[in-house]
């Protein structure tokens, strides 16, 4: 494996943020950076932690759970983004600040009734298969409205927006093309639901697109940690 250089490549990182902010004319530092670290040993981790990156991202429950607990002292901000089995909720309601991959009703239910009275309410994403694939995670576009109705009303979570995986694509017209039917998904359920601030999208290699459509966090994995096997 070679060398990875976390702090160059965080440096670099966000002046393309900055530069993709300000090309579409947005504020400085309106977007969030989410660091995902799922596979990257801890070492890793204190190394972006070092170059001042507090928000981390991870997709298996059992490593997110691990990695929280072993660096809990240190006041960081853990994102689960993976797929939620129910079995793993109780483990990510004690250790996450947010879930952004919340689609089905009982899994909320259980984040909810699992979420310990000494912690804020846990900050949830509804994943939207915005791509409409097949095999994906994610509800379609038309259900999104119902389950954030629901997911509104559970006092332990706090609802704040959506997150999609777009089907992978180099052009540059189709990614924006997908993020911006999220915008549009948002800007319709916040007639409702106006507390809403969240657009979960954008990865290494489309986050441009995401933050020209209105991305506010980003979840950049293998352009701070390597590439990943
Ligand atoms: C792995 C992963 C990322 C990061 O992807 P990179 O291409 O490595 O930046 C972002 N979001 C989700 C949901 C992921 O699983």
């Amino acid at each position: 494996m070679s060398e990875v250089n976390v702090s160059d490549n965080l440096k670099k990182l966000r002046l393309r943020i900055a530069k993709a902010e300000q090309a579409v004319g947005r504020a400085p530092n309106s977007v969030g950076l989410v660091a995902v670290s799922k596979t990257k040993p801890i070492s890793l981790i204190r190394a972006a932690i070092a170059e001042g990156q507090r928000a981390f991202g991870e997709n298996y429950a059992q490593e997110a759970i691990e990695k929280a607990t072993a660096l809990a002292d240190l006041g960081l901000e853990w994102h689960f983004i993976g797929p939620v089995q129910s079995n793993k909720t109780q483990g990510l309601a004690g250790a996450m600040s947010w879930v952004h991959t919340v689609d089905r009703l009982k899994i909320a239910r259980r984040l909810n009734d699992q979420r310990p009275e000494n912690m804020p309410a846990l900050n949830v994403c509804l994943q939207v298969n915005i791509s409409q694939e097949t095999s994906k995670a994610g509800l379609p576009p038309d259900q999104v409205a119902a389950l954030a109705r629901e997911v509104a009303g559970l006092p332990r979570l706090r609802l704040r927006g959506l997150m999609a995986i777009p089907a992978p694509t180099d052009n540059t017209l189709e990614q924006r093309q997908a993020f911006a039917d999220m915008r549009e998904l948002l800007l319709q359920l916040k007639s409702t639901l106006p507390e809403l601030d969240t657009l979960s999208m954008g990865m290494s290699g489309d986050l441009e697109a995401a933050i020209a459509e209105g991305a506010t966090l980003i979840r950049v994995g293998s352009d701070i940690f390597g590439a990943r096997n």
